[in-house]
């Protein structure tokens, strides 16, 4: 029996007073805390071993080296992907952001011929279909979107249901012959619904598409495994799972790494480079890691991966259903509207809302003033605010140091703010 109190002792962000209350942190979904392991592990590497990894003969850089590859080994566990020398299906990426824009590029590059006959899996034409769904977070949408601009290739997606669900029953609709890339959220950041991937996943295969998960809002919550799940790519960052800021990780299946080309050029990327002939480009990973990478914060981000699994994964949903089904309570309250599923199945603790007749900012505003940390705005994702007939929306989103006693504040503030507003 894991004991959540003890775990939300390891976080010291969290002993603080806001505004004279204890501090209620519920915006986990924006960024995680890290726990003390994960803040120690960056400052110690900095103190003992800091120095450029994959260069440079002297000790400092091999041990380096090697707590860089171990920590890309410790996240390949986490998500089910492999890590041996050779094999390696996870590059580390600025963040999921980066991860995403470096599969846009390098499908864009495909498309010009670049990567040979190997890549041409990945390349787009006028009249070819990419696919996302309406629930995206902007850094789906628009990179994809850019993609369909710069090759004439055409942008579709998955309508939602009333709740906010991606319609993955409309799968054999949506996804046609000419559909050759699929990018699908695994979990809303506005919903936290989570996605009925296997049909789209299924479909996207049958055309012969490349398939994508926004894994962002997924990882830090739930157990995955890329491999049974048979996704193609997936990206996420390290600062939503109790790692650091500035760095995340691209999953890919070995033999589609092996054909993509790469999207960023520099250093510690070539084998060989020359004036006047084309570079010859690493394997993967090292192909897709142009340029000094973020080595302390990798590093910190295997800890927190090993921390996660040494709570494990099972027991970390189990615990944050308890906090979504306290924070679902929001939609009892006169004049609260939820943003996504009321029901507490397939969801995670991530749960938006509207105030009926108050703006998100003075609702966020309301709620800061008695120490509690939500998210106002539109979160990256207006078309799924637009789905529900809103430009913004408040939300409240969990972590591990939750407990059922922070979403019970929050109810309690929340059921305060109109009276309060006098609406
Ligand atoms: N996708 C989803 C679903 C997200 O919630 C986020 C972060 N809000 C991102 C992608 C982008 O992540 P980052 O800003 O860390 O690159």
């Amino acid at each position: 029996m894991v004991d959540f109190k003890v775990i939300r002792e390891q976080f010291p962000i969290l002993d603080q007073e806001v505004h004279g209350h204890p501090l209620v942190y519920l915006d986990s979904a924006a960024t995680s805390q890290k726990p003390q392991c994960v803040i120690d592990t960056e400052a110690d590497f900095y103190r003992t071993i800091n120095a450029g990894v994959h260069r440079g003969a002297h000790e400092l850089a091999a041990r380096s080296t090697m707590a860089f590859e171990d920590a890309r080994a410790k996240v390949a566990r986490l998500v089910g992907a492999n890590a041996e020398e050779g094999q390696e299906e996870v590059v580390v990426t600025g963040g999921a952001t980066a991860g995403l824009n470096l599969l846009a590029t390098a499908f864009g590059n495909a498309s010009l011929g670049r990567g040979g006959e190997a890549a041409k899996r990945f390349a787009l034409k006028p009249g070819d279909e990419i696919v996302v769904s309406k629930a995206e977070h902007h850094s789906v949408l628009l990179p994809f979107q850019e993609l369909a601009y710069r090759t004439g290739a055409t942008l579709k997606w998955f309508d939602l249901t009333e709740d906010g669900r991606v319609r993955s029953d409309t799968a054999d609709e949506v996804i046609t012959e000419r559909t050759r890339v699929v990018a699908v959220t695994h979990v809303g950041n506005t919903t936290g619904a989570i996605t009925d991937i296997a049909p789209i996943v299924r479909r996207a295969h049958e055309v012969g598409a490349v398939f994508i998960l926004d894994a962002c809002q997924s990882v830090p919550h739930l157990k995955v495994d890329f491999h049974a799940m048979d996704v193609d790519f997936a990206a996420w960052s390290a600062h939503k799972m109790y790692g650091p800021t500035g760095v995340g990780f691209l999953y890919g299946k070995r033999e589609l790494l092996e054909a993509l080309p790469p999207a960023n050029f520099g250093g510690s990327m070539v084998e060989l480079a020359w004036m006047d002939q084309p570079a010859q480009y690493m394997e993967p990973p090292a192909r897709f890691e142009a340029g000094t990478q973020p080595v302390a914060q990798v590093v910190a981000a295997g800890v927190a991966a090993e921390w996660m699994m040494g709570i494990g994964l099972e027991n970390i949903e189990a615990h944050e259903r308890t906090i979504a089904a306290e924070l679902l309570k929001l939609g009892d309250i006169d004049g609260v509207r939820i943003l996504g599923p009321r029901e507490n199945v397939d969801r995670i603790g991530t749960v938006a809302f509207d105030v009926a007749g108050v703006h998100p900012h003075d609702v966020g505003q309301f709620i800061d003033a008695q120490g509690i940390a939500i998210r106002v705005g539109h979160h990256c994702a207006q078309p799924v605010h637009r789905h529900f007939g809103l430009y913004a929306s408040n939300r409240a989103s969990s972590g591990v140091y939750n407990s059922v006693d922070d979403a019970a504040a929050l109810v309690e503030a929340v059921a305060k703010v109109r009276p309060f507003f006098k609406v």
